[in-house]
């Protein structure tokens, strides 16, 4: 089953689901039961995507997360 990187269009929440292309659709936000969002393309970003906090997880391994002490 595909992980998909989702961002709310609401709270600009992001999040994964873990689902089919089709169940993607009804997935909602954790945050806000919202149902808009988009999909996250993290590869080719380079913009304003910035981390929300520090220490959410998401890194694979501690101090395996170039840049988290940079940001702030
Ligand atoms: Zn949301």
């Amino acid at each position: 089953m595909p992980i998909f990187d989702l961002r709310c269009k609401e709270c600009k929440q992001e999040y994964q689901v873990r689902a089919s292309y089709e169940e993607r659709q009804d997935a909602q936000c954790p945050s806000c039961s919202s149902t808009k969002k988009e999909p996250v393309f993290k590869a080719n970003i380079k913009g304003p995507v910035s981390p929300k906090g520090t220490g959410a997880g998401g890194c694979p391994s501690a101090g395996g997360c170039p840049g988290a002490s940079s940001f702030g």
